[in-house]
């Protein structure tokens, strides 16, 4: 992002340093729930060599920047999902791989199956395809590096400040998993 003024230089240079470097070494947490995941291997490994732009994989959310999530996901995997997403530190982001958490894909009316995942989590990129391939996985790091440098992928922003909407949705299905014995249905 181009500096504007002196003044802009002085407000906002150092977010803007911080911003660039960001970009450029990101650790990521692989959640892998659907038919996405077997596009990592090669995505990480020498044919696409993700490494080159900075990005490695982490074991832990607490030391992770960018979640992927990688296909459909089952209401109880969400609860799981969004226990991971609040451990990790900001700044923080979410990546949605394929068309099922951006719609439900060829899941869309399972009852097991959540069909919107930015109902419930701020996606920061979805890379469409039923699976995207490891080109088009390059190709939404790229766009990714690029919103973070400019500022524009703030979605853990949105998250804190938009609490109560995705905390409201959360109950909404979560509270579809209680255990039999928990919801006064008598057996
Ligand atoms: S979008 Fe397609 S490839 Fe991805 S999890 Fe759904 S069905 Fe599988």
């Amino acid at each position: 992002m181009l500096v504007t003024s002196r003044k802009d230089l002085r407000d906002n240079g150092w977010e803007r340093v911080l911003n660039y470097f960001r970009s450029k070494s990101m650790w990521m947490l692989h959640y892998c729930t659907g038919c996405g995941a077997i596009e990592l291997p090669p995505t990480m490994t020498s044919r696409w060599d993700m490494e080159r732009f900075g990005i490695g994989p982490m074991a832990t959310p607490r030391q992770a920047d960018l979640l992927l999530i990688t296909g459909y996901l089952s209401i109880k995997s969400l609860k799981r999902v969004i226990y991971t997403y609040e451990q990790m530190q900001n700044p923080k982001w979410l990546i949605a791989f394929g068309s099922c958490p951006l719609n439900g894909g060829i899941y869309y009316d399972s009852y097991t199956v959540i069909n919107r995942l930015a109902l419930y989590l701020p996606i920061d990129l979805s890379i469409e395809g039923c699976m995207p391939r490891p080109e088009a996985v390059i190709n939404g790091f790229n766009t990714l590096m690029k919103g973070i440098e400019q500022g524009t992928a703030v979605g853990y922003k949105r998250y804190e400040q938009n609490y109560a909407w995705y905390k409201k949705n959360q109950d909404a299905v979560l509270n579809r998993t209680k255990p039999v014995f928990d919801s006064g249905v008598k057996q």
